[in-house]
């Protein structure tokens, strides 16, 4: 096990860490007040359809710092190369740096930067509270475009000039997807969609849904196909959308006999419970990192709290030591997922363990910044404040922790643990 970055890798992290230091760091004074739509890289979808003059200024901010970093040749890291992804950026690095004769590894291989990469891209922008991202909004699963479906959905997501929603969650299955019941009847070249989707992030302002339904006759995890289909398609309506506590906006979705062309099936037909599982188990350990670095910010602003009583200070000594050496195991865990991610190991279970542990955490030591802040917090855009709406939220979504904890103990009684008897 080796989570060492190669030197271009390093090259990349450094470049990054020198970016947030001189580009976000300054920023942060006003971001305090920020709406909260400014969260993740796909704020656009919602933010430019804004006539506020707040939410406008905030745009004007945040599309100077994406110019930067496209100038300085971090833009799409995770994108893969035939897209003019990363690996084209960090050979332009490398090259820029002296490094253009080094091997570049072969595990890069044309794909995308490493997951251990990207986990430490991640880790240095979670330095700074400003939310920006390297990159539009692509979801991972739209790799698997062929054909046409490349220029009409792929590529205008790289270019930032669509979004994509993602619709899984139904009223009777979300905890369990495998209980969905929006249905797919083929028709000739066609399909018939019914059914209902809750809580799809954004979908009101996507252009395209990536949609999860059954195939008739069957149940579980067989049968299920993702279509990607276009808002305005007859029959798709977006019902209404829900303002939450996370700042995201998630929608309702009704199907009525909505007819989706064979050629808008993404992936094999029958195939999709495994692009549903490889869009949550990839982003699990970001949210780990992410998790990490929220928890190191609110500490921060424990520490500036305390800052000037030590006799108040040492009270809570203990605690803060012993939540530092949790979050020093949820990086590390964080790491190692990524990591065998990377040597393409099952990390269904470590995917689940950084998912519950990271946002457990998470919640803790906000709460315990709330009981130090006392009433100060209750004003609502107080910084922890925010940060608490946030970490409730990233219990519960993309999987919510008692579902996290039946998958790790699935693995424990599949796989067993050494000193521990399963009978
Ligand atoms: C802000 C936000 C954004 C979201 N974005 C999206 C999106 O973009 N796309 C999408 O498809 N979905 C999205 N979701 C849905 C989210 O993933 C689901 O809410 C989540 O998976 C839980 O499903 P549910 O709400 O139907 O809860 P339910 O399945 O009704 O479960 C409710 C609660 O019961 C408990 N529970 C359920 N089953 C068990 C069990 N077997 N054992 C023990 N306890 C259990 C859990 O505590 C769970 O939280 C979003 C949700 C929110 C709040």
């Amino acid at each position: 096990m080796d989570f060492r970055l190669s030197p271009e890798e390093e090259t990349l992290r450094k470049t990054v860490e020198e970016f947030v230091r001189e580009r976000l760091i300054p920023l942060e004074p006003q971001f305090e007040d920020a709406p909260d739509i400014f969260e993740g890289s796909r704020w656009k979808s919602r933010a430019r359809l804004s006539r506020d003059p707040v939410i406008l200024r905030y745009i004007e901010i945040m599309e100077n710092l994406e110019k930067q970093a496209e100038a300085q040749g971090l833009w799409h890291l995770d994108v893969p190369k035939e897209y003019g992804g990363m690996q084209v950026n960090l050979e332009k690095q490398a090259e820029a740096q002296g490094l253009w004769h080094l091997d570049v590894p072969k595990e890069y291989g044309g794909m995308q930067v490493s997951n251990v990469a990207m986990l430490a891209v991640t880790e240095e922008l979670e330095k700074s509270a400003v939310p920006f991202e390297f990159g539009n909004h692509v979801s991972n699963i739209l790799y698997n475009c062929k054909g046409d479906q490349i220029e009409k959905f792929l590529w205008p997501c790289i270019r930032g000039e669509k979004t994509s929603a993602f619709g899984l969650t139904e009223p009777a299955s979300g905890a369990d997807p495998s209980m969905l019941q929006t249905t797919a009847v083929p028709d000739g070249d066609h399909f018939f969609i019914n059914g209902t989707k809750m809580f799809p992030t954004f979908a009101d302002v996507a252009d395209f849904v990536q949609l999860f339904a059954r195939l008739p006759d069957t149940k579980g995890r067989e049968g299920v196909t993702c279509f990607l289909i276009e808002t305005g398609t007859p029959g798709y309506r977006v019902t209404r959308s829900i303002e939450t506590i996370a700042g995201s906006e998630p929608c309702e979705l009704v199907f009525e006999d909505c007819r989706v062309p064979r050629s808008q099936v993404l992936g094999e037909v029958g195939n999709g419970w495994a692009l549903n599982q490889a869009w949550l188990g990839a982003r699990r350990f970001q949210v780990g990192i992410r998790a990490h670095g929220m928890a190191q910010r609110v500490l921060r602003v424990v520490a500036q709290l305390l800052g000037g009583d030590s006799a108040e200070a040492s009270k809570f000594v203990e605690r803060i030591g012993y939540f530092l050496g949790e979050l020093e195991a949820l990086r590390t865990l964080s790491y190692f997922g990524a990591w065998k991610a990377d040597q393409k190991m099952d990390v269904r279970s470590e995917a689940a363990n950084v998912k519950l542990f990271g946002t457990e955490l998470l919640h803790q030591i906000v709460d315990f910044a709330l009981e130090i802040a006392g009433p100060a917090m209750l004003r609502k855009s107080h910084v922890l404040a925010r940060y608490f709406r946030h970490a409730r939220a990233r219990r519960i979504i993309e999987g919510p922790s008692e579902i996290q904890r039946h998958i790790i103990q699935r693995a424990l009684f599949r796989e067993g643990v050494a000193g521990l008897e399963l009978s």
